[in-house]
């Protein structure tokens, strides 16, 4: 099956992907990422990525397009894909529709986490992610430690965009540019609502129980 899990910045998207890609055995695809890639290699591209990621405003189609290209014809990306941060408009759902077509495949859920701003700035504002191993944790909700981190403490890094301000900007633009989309998914029956501010394990515990039921539901057809 192919995912895809919508939420304003801090909603738990990426941790919440990673949960999903360990227990079905799925590829993650985070536009974020792929972005940060390409901002580390210190690029005239790359440059100007990170001065639109810092204003909080969506890099053009013609780079994710660019990003995304040979993504959902790799074989092992087949009907095995969990979008993280993608699309987040239409014309990129539209895009996305058009690449998993061409290799005969399609979403089979959507997830949306809603968050309100008041908890993604407490949650932006505690982000830490190990530049080694690439997991994210939080300073007040979910810190790092022995048990859950096995890289020294050195490799935690803030990301440049998690500030106040620009966090209001990305939630802004989550508002306008990404939420409406989510109607065409939900007429398409596709969507699920999740509420995201309790703890991580319980909003899994909710995500787990509605993707098995369409497991079921899918091997059943
Ligand atoms: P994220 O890691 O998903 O929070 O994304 C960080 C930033 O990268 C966003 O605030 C946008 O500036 C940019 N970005 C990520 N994904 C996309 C996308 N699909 N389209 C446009 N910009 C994106």
């Amino acid at each position: 099956m192919n995912i895809v899990i919508f939420g304003p910045p801090g909603a738990g998207k990426g941790t919440q992907a990673n949960n999903l890609v360990k227990e079905f055995n799925l590829n993650k695809v985070s536009t974020g990422d792929l972005l940060r890639k390409e901002i580390k290699k210190k690029t005239k591209l790359g440059i100007d990525i990170e001065n639109i990621i810092n204003k909080g405003k969506l890099v053009s189609d013609e780079i994710i397009n660019k990003l995304l290209e040979n993504i959902s014809s790799k074989k092992e990306n087949h009907n095995r894909l969990i979008f993280d941060g993608y699309p987040r408009k239409l014309s990129q759902v539209k895009n996305l529709d058009k690449m998993l077509n061409k290799h005969n495949q399609k979403i089979s859920c959507v997830l949306s986490l809603n968050v309100n701003l008041d908890i993604v700035i407490k949650r932006i504002l505690g982000r830490e992610i190990c530049s080694e191993c690439g997991l994210t944790f939080n300073k007040f909700f979910n810190p790092a430690n022995k048990e859950n981190h096995k890289c020294d403490s050195k490799f935690l890094q803030k990301r440049t965009d998690d500030n106040e301000e620009i966090v209001k900007n990305r939630y802004d633009t989550y508002s306008k540019e990404t939420l409406p989309i989510l109607k065409y998914y939900q007429n398409q029956n596709l969507l699920y609502e999740i509420e995201g501010k309790g703890e991580i394990a319980t909003i899994y515990e909710e995500i787990r129980r509605i993707i098995r039921s369409l497991e079921t539901w899918l091997y059943n057809v």
